[in-house]
């Protein structure tokens, strides 16, 4: 008979650690806390469209999905556009993402912006970026852009994502997801960026429809309570009050969640997490009648505007009858701010809105939700990886552990669930 592995989580990750497994013939039950797949690529009805919680883009780089998703018979579903990139600095719009704007820009010398471009072409061609592992990114911005500019470009975002942990952030991690989005273009002047037509939900219903042909279970609101570890082995899972017995289980959700539900979960694992952070996202979605600004990234370095960009997901995806725009706030669940009501983010949008746009007024606004990820992203800091409590270890047998910071120093991202869901089978 064949083995039966549990798997907690029905994200990206969950979803493909399920089906490559049944691919190599085990039995497999999903847990799913919500009553949808998805996790953070969790799809909504916004009046009528149906769309991610939050923003979502594909970049030339993403083999793993884009393997997966000629494997799933969905590849038509991939659909890309020569997208534009702004630059709202000080008060003011600029063309941003090519040689020329970079060079039109008014506020760097001719040397500074030199330093700027060079530094971001030759390490979006860097071919190992573990060597980067135990320098922060500020160090190594300052040392090859210089400090005007690491103000100038940086900051803002670092400030506006980590706060008080910008200064830890590692310089790999940046530079792949740096040379993520530099390595989507037709050519150097333009950037392409692409989007699963109909959703993130195209590839994981896909992936569902999949996993339950070949026999799978998906539990939904099914949220797992403990994961029963005795004498350095693991039995199974607790969800409520039922017990499913295992002696594999793996586990696809925010690590931070893993010491809550693991009684037994070794001493050393438990001090490699205590010193692990994660910041979460309050992500407002606004539905429009006009574009805000043609871009379908603005980056946002503006003392009156306390988030790092805006992402009109319309001006990537321009099938959606509606105009659509995202506003992260990446918030730390212990910040106060992240408590705050659905409205105050609201409010912020409106004044930002028309700071960036004077044309902008509330009439443009046909709905808006809010939506709260608690650990959304990995604070990647120097030599993370070896403060990450190990995928399998001998003193918790069977029970593997992983998330998005395990694919370090690469970045959140749908493609690498996908890519470390194959590995996690490899490692059973
Ligand atoms: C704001 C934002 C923007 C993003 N933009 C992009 C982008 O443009 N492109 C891209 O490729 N990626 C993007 N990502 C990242 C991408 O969404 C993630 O990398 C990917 O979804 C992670 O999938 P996962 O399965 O590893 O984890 P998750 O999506 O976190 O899934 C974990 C699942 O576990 C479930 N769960 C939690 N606790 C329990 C429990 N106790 N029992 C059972 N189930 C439980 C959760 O409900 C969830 O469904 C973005 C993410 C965010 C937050």
């Amino acid at each position: 008979m064949s083995k039966e592995i549990i798997i907690i989580g029905a994200g990206p990750m969950g979803l493909a650690t399920a089906y490559y497994a049944l691919k190599k013939g085990y039995k497999v039950k999903v847990f799913e806390a919500r009553d949808k797949i998805g996790g953070m690529t969790e799809t909504f009805d916004f009046s009528g469209i149906n769309i991610e919680k939050y923003y979502h883009f594909v970049c030339g780089p993403d083999t793993p999905l884009f393997n997966l998703m000629k494997e799933l018979d969905i590849y038509d579903k991939l659909k890309w556009t020569d997208t534009k990139m702004g630059f709202f600095y000080n008060g003011t719009l600029y063309k941003w993402g090519d040689p020329i704007s970079l060079l039109k820009f008014p506020h760097a010398s001719f040397i500074d912006k030199l330093r700027y471009g060079i530094s971001v072409f030759l390490g979006s061609k860097m071919r190992d970026y573990t060597k980067l592992d135990n320098t922060t990114s500020i160090e190594w911005l300052k040392k090859w852009q210089g400090v005007k500019n690491y103000n100038k470009f940086w900051d803002p975002l670092f400030e506006l994502k980590f706060y008080e942990l910008k200064d830890k952030i590692s310089a790999s991690w940046l530079m792949t997801r740096v040379r993520r989005v530099a390595k989507s273009r037709k050519n150097i002047f333009q950037e392409r960026m692409g989007y699963i037509a109909g959703s993130s939900d195209t590839v994981t219903l896909a992936l569902y429809n999949k996993i339950i042909e070949l026999g799978g279970e998906v539990h939904f609101n099914s949220k797992v309570t403990e994961v029963i570890i005795e004498n350095s082995l693991t039995k199974g899972v607790k969800v409520g009050d039922s017990e499913y017995k295992s002696d594999t289980v793996i586990s696809t959700i925010p690590i931070q969640y893993v010491t809550l539900i693991t009684p037994n979960l070794p001493v050393k694992d438990i001090d490699r997490l205590k010193d692990l952070d994660n910041v979460g996202v309050v992500c407002l979605i606004v539905k429009l009648t006009d574009e805000i600004t043609e871009n379908f990234w603005l980056n946002i370095n503006d003392s009156r505007v306390d988030v790092p960009g805006m992402i009109s997901i319309s001006n990537l995806n321009t099938e959606l009858e509606d105009k659509v725009v995202y506003l992260p706030f990446y918030l730390h669940i212990n910040n106060e701010k992240y408590h705050e009501p659905d409205i105050n983010f609201y409010n912020k949008f409106l004044d930002y809105a028309k700071i960036i746009n004077p044309e902008f007024n509330e009439s443009w606004v046909k709905d808006y939700r809010v939506f709260k990820y608690e650990y959304a992203q990995p604070v990647a800091t120097t030599g993370f990886l070896s403060k990450l409590p190990t995928i399998r270890s001998d003193d918790r047998k069977g029970f593997l552990i992983a998330d998005t910071a395990y694919y370090y120093p690469e970045d959140r991202s749908i493609t690498e669930s996908i890519n470390l869901g194959k590995k996690l089978v490899e490692m059973i």
